[in-house]
């Protein structure tokens, strides 16, 4: 047995000894080009695959080969094709023989396979969002346009964009797609007024089915970029093509944006992530785990949970660091040596109680703590009493019931509704979002800890 048969024989094998999303997303879209008892020669879509590969699963290959083989092959991972300088890279997998390449920015981007929409975990802070992602890769340029996301740092914008850009790509092979960070379209806009190519640029733009602008905040401050996009998006929008944006802030809220853009902006879906609940971030360090093929004990992964309730970006370090710790040490991954490798982040953080939260909110409203866990429906207590239910979601670890025991024994409905309304309100409502910030900052800053 040897080359394409061989591999699948070996396919088999690691498809046993790894999780199926590994599997999924590390070894369906591999080539082989060449494979024998003695050499395995495979082909991969970009470097960054080739690196994951390297890194994480180089054994698995090979005693999945040596259980086929009876021998241990060498292996050899190639970039199936040659990767280009910037973000703006070559075809990232080979087109049918005989496709001429397609020009940029038609050309394909390189993509992380862990930033699709399987690897994106569900909750209640992006699933507007999420859902607004897919439906307009659904019926581009017909369901939202554009389609407008924006949330702090770390929360999942940027693993949005890319998903929905690879989703797109999948279902339609020769369309024209730009994704590109903001600051790259400024850049590339400031070197073709310099270069004198702006013609060419906007004929470029102007001719996409689908564009994505990864941090547009950035087009603050860039008074000529604002008007050359203002005329791309007009050309897109009329023809019907779809684009998204990504943002740190509302289009209201980005700082010397001109007016026309902002309304613009809001002509599809604006749609908010918000900062993850508990059970969407023990999710997400459980997914982690699994695309890293690592086995995390339960109580590790509630612990990091609990603990990292900031951002995306943040629990993903924490687990690193963890897996990364007790690699180095030699030791088993449990909650102890979690603890010890998470030592700096938890000292740096203070721990939130509901407590905390309700004398926060009560001084803030200028009410009583008593009332807030009274049985008082006036919309006076009832509203500073939902958003301290809200804030006990993202910063504690307490479960709906608990929080819910808290406030006047109300039961966990009471405290998902709470939670919701809260969400929805921070939408439209700027002046409730800033008391919101302003409480959580003031109670996740050091100085905050009793
Ligand atoms: P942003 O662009 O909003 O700053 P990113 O999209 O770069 O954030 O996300 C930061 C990290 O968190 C990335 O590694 C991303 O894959 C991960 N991440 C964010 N949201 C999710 C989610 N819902 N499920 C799984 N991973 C996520
Ligand atoms: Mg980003």
């Amino acid at each position: 047995m040897q080359g394409p048969s061989l591999w699948d024989a070996i396919l088999a094998e690691i498809e046993k000894r790894i999780r199926r999303q590994q599997f999924h997303t590390w070894f369906r879209r591999i080539g082989v080009t060449d494979a024998t008892a003695e050499r395995l020669c495979l082909s991969v879509p970009n470097r960054f695959h080739k690196e994951w590969l390297e890194s994480y699963y180089s054994s698995v290959i090979k005693e999945s080969s040596a259980a086929v083989t009876g021998k241990s092959p060498e292996i050899e991972l190639v970039v199936a094709l040659s990767e280009g300088a910037s973000a703006k890279a070559q075809p990232d997998e080979p087109g049918e023989s005989g496709d001429p390449a397609p020009e940029e920015p038609s050309g394909r981007f390189t993509f992380s396979p862990i930033q699709t929409f399987d690897n994106f975990v569900v909750g209640p802070a992006n699933r507007l969002s999420h859902a607004a992602a897919i439906a307009v890769v659904e019926a581009p340029g017909r369901a939202y346009n554009p389609l407008f996301i924006h949330g702090g740092v770390g929360l999942g914008k940027t693993h949005l964009l890319h998903a929905a850009c690879q989703a797109f790509l999948a279902k339609h092979l020769r369309s024209r797609l730009l994704y590109t960070s903001c600051e790259e379209f400024v850049n590339d806009f400031v070197s073709a007024v310099q270069g004198g190519t702006v013609a060419s640029l906007r004929a470029r733009m102007r001719d996409l089915d689908f564009l994505v602008i990864d941090d547009i905040h950035f087009l603050a401050r860039a008074e000529r970029t604002q008007e050359e996009f203002f005329h791309t998006f007009n050309s897109l929008y009329n023809a019907h093509k779809q684009i998204i944006l990504s943002s740190d802030s509302p289009p209201a809220e980005i700082p010397s944006l001109e007016e026309r853009l902002v309304s613009r902006f809001k002509w599809g879906l604006v749609a908010r992530i918000d900062a993850p609940t508990y059970e969407t971030r023990l999710a997400i360090v459980r997914s982690k785990a699994a695309l890293r093929g690592v086995d995390v004990p339960a109580d590790v992964a509630e612990f990091i949970a609990r603990n990292v309730t900031t951002n995306i970006r943040e629990l993903e370090g924490a687990l690193t660091r963890a897996v990364g710790y007790a690699a180095l040490s030699n030791r088993p991954l449990n909650l102890a040596l979690a603890h010890e490798a998470l030592q700096d982040v938890l000292s740096s953080r203070p721990l939130v109680s509901i407590e905390d939260i309700a004398r926060v909110v009560a001084t803030r409203y200028n009410v009583k703590l008593s009332d807030l866990q009274g049985k008082r429906r006036s919309k006076s207590i009832a509203l500073p009493r939902q958003v301290c239910m809200h804030i006990a979601r993202r910063l504690t670890e307490y479960s709906l019931e608990e929080i819910g025991g808290f406030f006047g024994g109300r039961d966990h409905t009471t405290v998902m509704y709470a939670d919701e309304k809260i969400a929805g309100l921070l939408k439209s409502d700027a002046t409730l979002r800033a008391a919101v910030s302003e409480i959580q900052s003031s109670l996740t800053r050091p100085s905050a800890r009793p």
